[in-house]
C-alpha cells in the first residue's frame, strides 16, 4: 500500500507538491494545537471524553471515518475530475466541528496509547489525562514531526493514509465490499446536459431503458462522457453512484462509500505510474 501512494504522490508536479505539504503541515500544526490545549485543559478534556462515552461504536467509526476523508481528498482532488466544479464541495464532508474533531483526536490518541501499552488504560478514567500528557511528552517527535521537513510530513500522511485502509478493512467497508450506495445531492445537480447529435455508431442507445435517443433530445452525461435518458439515470443514481455502463463512481454522500471511491482513484493513479516503471 505504501508503495502505490509514493507512486500516486510523485506524479504531483512541483507546485500541486509544494501545495500539498504546506496543506499538510497547516493541518497538522492546527492537530498539533488542538491535542496539546486538549491535555492542557482538564475541562475540555473531560468534556470530550465525556462526548466520546456518548458514542456508540458506529458514531465513532464515522467519526474516524470523517477524519480520514478529509486527508484522503487533500491528496486525490488533484485527479478527481468530479471535484472540479464548485457545486461538489459537499457539506456533508465539509471542515469537522471542533468538538468532533477534538474527539477524534482523542480517541486516535487513546488507541495509540493501548496499542502501545496495553495495561496503561487500565486505571481510572480520571487519571487517563496524565498517561496521555506522558505519552506526548516522550512521542513529541514522532507524533507530531517538530520541526518537520516535507519528507516528515509527506512519511505523516503515508501513514494516515494507509491507515485509514487498514481501518476501511477492519470495519468491512473495504474495497471488496458490494455495497451500493446514492449519489450525493449535489453531484447529480452538477450533472451537464447534453444534446444528442447523429453519427456515432452505438453510442444511441441508454442502456438502462434499451431504448434509443433521439436526435436532438437532451440527456444527461455523467463524468466517464457515457450518456443517459435523464428519466432513466436520475433513479438509477438515488440507488447507486456508479455508471451503468463503465461503473465510473461518482462522489456519494456515504462516508465510507466516498473513502471508498477516493482510494479507487489513488490507487489506479499509483498503480499507472508502478506500471511506467
Ligand atoms: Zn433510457
Ligand atoms: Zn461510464
Amino acid at each position: 500500500m505504501e508503495q502505490i501512494i509514493i507512486a500516486a504522490l510523485s506524479t504531483l508536479t512541483p507546485n500541486q507538491f509544494s501545495d500539498l505539504t504546506q496543506s499538510l503541515s497547516s493541518d497538522f500544526r492546527l492537530q498539533h494545537h488542538r491535542h496539546c490545549s486538549l491535555l492542557l485543559s482538564p475541562t475540555r478534556f473531560s468534556h470530550t471524553l465525556y462526548f466520546l462515552n456518548s458514542l456508540t461504536l458506529h458514531q465513532k467509526a464515522s467519526l474516524i471515518a470523517r477524519y480520514f476523508l478529509t486527508t484522503l481528498k487533500k491528496l486525490t482532488f488533484v485527479w478527481d475530475c468530479t471535484q472540479h466544479t464548485p457545486t461538489t464541495t459537499t457539506t456533508v464532508h465539509g471542515p469537522m466541528r471542533l468538538r468532533d474533531f477534538d474527539a477524534v483526536l482523542l480517541l486516535m490518541l487513546l488507541c495509540e496509547v493501548s496499542q502501545h501499552n496495553s495495561d496503561a488504560l487500565e486505571i481510572s478514567s480520571t487519571k487517563w489525562i496524565d498517561v496521555l500528557k506522558h505519552y506526548t511528552l516522550n512521542n513529541m517527535f514522532t507524533l507530531w514531526g517538530i520541526g518537520a521537513s516535507s519528507a516528515t510530513i509527506l512519511s505523516k500522511y503515508i501513514d494516515i493514509a494507509t491507515g485509514c485502509w487498514r481501518f476501511l478493512d477492519a470495519t468491512g467497508c473495504g474495497a471488496n465490499m458490494e455495497r451500493e450506495v446514492s449519489t450525493s445531492a449535489a453531484a447529480v445537480i452538477s450533472l451537464p446536459s447534453v444534446e444528442v447529435c447523429g453519427g456515432g455508431m452505438s453510442t444511441s442507445e441508454c442502456v438502462i431503458c434499451m431504448e434509443e435517443m433521439n436526435q436532438g433530445r437532451d440527456v444527461c452525461q455523467l463524468p466517464c462522457q457515457h450518456t443517459f435518458h435523464w428519466l432513466c439515470v436520475l433513479p438509477w443514481l438515488k440507488k447507486r453512484n456508479t455508471c451503468p455502463c463503465c461503473r465510473f463512481q461518482l462522489p456519494t454522500d456515504d462516508v465510507f462509500g466516498e473513502i471508498e471511491r477516493l482510494w479507487g482513484i489513488l490507487a489506479k493513479k499509483g498503480r499507472g505510474n508502478l506500471c511506467d516503471f
